[in-house]
């Protein structure tokens, strides 16, 4: 009887398990469809959010991805973030993400507002052979921005398949003269290594740390080190997912020199931009007001 409870058991883990995979499959199917459409009927878009040197007010914006759904509205990443890497959809993204954002500040730049552009690329897309094909395609689309105004975010929350692909990969990136960033710093298994391996100009703190270091010594501790080595380093370091004012105050007192956050701006249209710039106070006047 006892083995035959077992076995039940085992089998009903085993259903469950299978459940749950399926829904996941279903999920990750249903988030291709979605991205997939979107690609075809043109819907989607970019927003920018600001990106603030304490010192010098608004360096760039960051292009994050919107999906603009016909009865849902705009939708972020959340809802169709696995299929961003997926081998068919990654690519298609990547050169929607870098032709948008380079159009774009070709615009601002004619306008008379220079921006430093900042683009999310998948893991998928950087180890494609044809990645830098696409990105010297954007850049020569857009000659009229520097390849220098234009920053490469690499996540470190997905595995790199391989260190030494995307190595020679990100230096050829930095031969072109484009930026590299190192995204969601912390967040890996490998943070260091990647620091120390891979070729890069600046690294953005995840937001899960920053908002630890008001209230865990130690978060603040590892953060600050983290800033110190950075600059060691000649990198410049870039906190995500500001939200307060006690947060920017505090980085900045740890030599963070970039700042990202609800506290300066959502990710907005790009027709905002201009007037936001206008209307931005930087933080030390911001200090010096209060
Ligand atoms: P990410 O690159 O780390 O981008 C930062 C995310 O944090 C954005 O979410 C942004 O809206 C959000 N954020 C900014 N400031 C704050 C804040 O003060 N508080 C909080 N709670 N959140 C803040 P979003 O736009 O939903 O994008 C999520 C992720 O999706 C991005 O994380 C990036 O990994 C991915 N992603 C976005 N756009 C693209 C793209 O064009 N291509 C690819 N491959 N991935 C993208
Ligand atoms: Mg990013
Ligand atoms: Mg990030
Ligand atoms: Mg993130």
């Amino acid at each position: 009887l006892a083995l035959y409870a077992a076995k039940d058991a085992g089998r009903d883990q085993c259903k469950l398990h299978t459940l749950a995979m399926d829904e996941a499959m279903q999920n990750d199917a249903r988030m291709r469809a979605l991205l997939d459409q979107a690609l075809r009927e043109d819907r989607l878009v970019l927003h920018y959010q600001p990106i603030v040197a304490s010192a010098d007010g608004v360096v760039g914006v960051e292009a994050l991805l919107r999906l603009d759904h016909p009865e849902k509205g705009l939708l972020t990443p959340a809802a169709f973030f696995s299929a961003l890497d997926h081998p068919r959809i990654a690519r298609p993204i990547g050169r929607f993400v870098l032709d948008t954002a380079l159009r774009q500040t070709a615009i601002w730049q004619r306008d008379g507002l220079v921006l430093r552009v900042a683009v999310n690329i998948s893991t998928r897309h950087l180890l494609d052979a044809r990645f830098l094909e696409d990105l010297q395609e954007a850049l020569a689309n857009h000659a009229s921005v520097p390849p220098e105004q234009l920053e490469i975010e690499i996540t470190e929350s997905a595995p790199l398949l391989n260190l030494a692909d995307a190595q020679s990969v990100l230096k050829s990136c930095q031969d072109l003269g484009v930026r590299i960033a190192l995204d969601d710093f912390g967040t890996g298994n490998a943070s260091l290594t990647y620091l120390q391996q891979l070729p890069a100009h600046s690294i953005k703190i995840d937001q899960n740390f920053v908002c630890d270091i008001l209230d865990d010594p130690k978060d603040l501790a590892i953060i600050a080190g983290v800033i110190t080595t950075s600059r060691m380093l000649g990198m410049e370091v870039i906190a995500e997912g500001v939200e307060r004012a006690e947060y920017a105050a505090l980085l900045a007192k740890i030599g963070c020199s970039h700042l990202q956050g609800y506290l300066f701006s959502r990710p907005i249209p790009a027709e905002d931009i201009p007037a936001w710039i206008t209307r931005f106070r930087p933080i030390h006047r911001l200090e010096d007001a209060s």
